[in-house]
């Protein structure tokens, strides 16, 4: 598995996690992050994160992400993406 197969998850991560990628990518993507250790702990602190941001949203309104959540939930990821790239 080479480091780029992983900067391409990195890159496509959030719009995956926004159900907005294509399903052809997301089995290529479900199918590197399977087979890598690297990215399986990247997935799951992307979740957690996601699943914080969310959990606080839906407490508080229950329609669709507001933009500005959609925003900070955006920076975390860029930013976790940023760190992890760093490390390969
Ligand atoms: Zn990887």
């Amino acid at each position: 598995m080479s480091a780029s197969d992983c900067t391409r998850v990195f890159e496509k991560l959030s719009e995956y996690l926004d159900r907005e990628l294509p399903p052809s990518d997301c089995v290529s993507l479900e199918r590197h992050i399977q087979g890598c250790g690297r990215c399986v702990e990247f997935v799951e602190s992307v979740k957690q994160s996601v699943a914080l941001i969310k959990d606080v949203d839906a407490s508080e309104n229950l329609g669709p992400m507001p933009e500005d959540v959609k925003a900070d939930l955006r920076a975390a990821f860029e930013r976790m993406a940023g760190e992890a790239k760093s490390k390969l």
